[in-house]
């Protein structure tokens, strides 16, 4: 799966997209992740990026007229566009058109059946917002296909966004997880009906008078699978 990020702060993704599972991923060739600073996209001598809002108030927007040739390079470059007319430069093939998608606390809230959805995709753009967020007509002029939330509460931009949704999608992509990570038996997933999943124990058997439940001790899989069941959807501090 490709995925192109369009942000002002690709600085942010080291860490999260360089270490374990995800890290691993790329190496593998699961995932071919892409980062495009907006700012190389910028107007003027100071490549700028954002304007104050028409109307007044706070804050900055980011400019349509930034923004879409944005986007825009970044599709005609793996559809084969331009560039492939020249011999499609590093691409291995020409792709279809891409999902783009645009982090918002107005978007819709991300849950699982959309992850394994987005997981099923070719190639996804990931476009981050920050400040007060981008100029409507990106995505009244259909720049954009789906707006995307992660929670309803206000991050300062929309990288962290961004991050949390690769995680959770390249877990869905077949050979990213482990043979002991597996991603079939998860809370919300269709396998435990998209309730929270059951509770888990290992050694030791007794830790500070707390005892393992006696069931999953007895080898009876029968009744293990059964107790694990009753537990789905139940038992959480929140
Ligand atoms: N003015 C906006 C908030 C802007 S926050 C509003 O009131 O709705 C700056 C950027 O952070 C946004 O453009 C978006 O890309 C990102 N962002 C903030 N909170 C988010 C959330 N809960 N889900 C997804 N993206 C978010």
């Amino acid at each position: 799966m490709r995925i192109d990020i369009l942000t002002l702060f690709p600085g942010m993704f080291t860490g999260p997209l360089t270490e374990s599972i995800l890290a691993r991923a790329q190496e593998k060739e699961l995932l071919d992740i892409r980062f495009h600073d907006l700012r190389k996209f910028g107007l003027g001598a100071y490549h700028q990026v954002d304007d104050s809002p028409y109307g007044g108030g706070a804050g900055m927007v980011m400019r349509a007229d930034v923004i879409v040739p944005a986007i825009e390079a970044v599709m005609n470059e793996g559809m084969g566009g331009k560039e492939g007319e020249k011999g499609n430069k590093g691409n291995k093939r020409n792709r279809g058109k891409p999902w783009r998608i645009y982090f918002s606390p107005r978007g819709k809230k991300l849950k699982q059946a959309e992850v394994e959805r987005l997981a099923k995709r070719d190639w996804i753009i990931l476009l981050c917002g920050h400040y007060e967020g981008i100029d409507q007509r990106i995505i009244d002029g259909g720049w954009i296909d789906e707006e995307v939330s992660i929670g309803d509460y206000v991050l300062t931009g929309g990288e962290l966004p961004a991050m949390v949704l690769i995680d959770a999608v390249a877990r869905q992509i077949p050979g990213v997880l482990g043979k002991d990570e597996s991603a079939a038996e998860e809370s919300f997933s269709a396998s435990l009906g998209r309730k929270k999943e059951y509770p888990h124990y290992t050694r030791p058997e007794e830790f500070e008078g707390l005892k393992v439940p006696d069931v999953l001790l007895s080898g009876n899989h029968g009744e293990i699978e059964k107790w694990r069941r009753e537990q789905l959807g139940g038992r959480s501090r929140a």
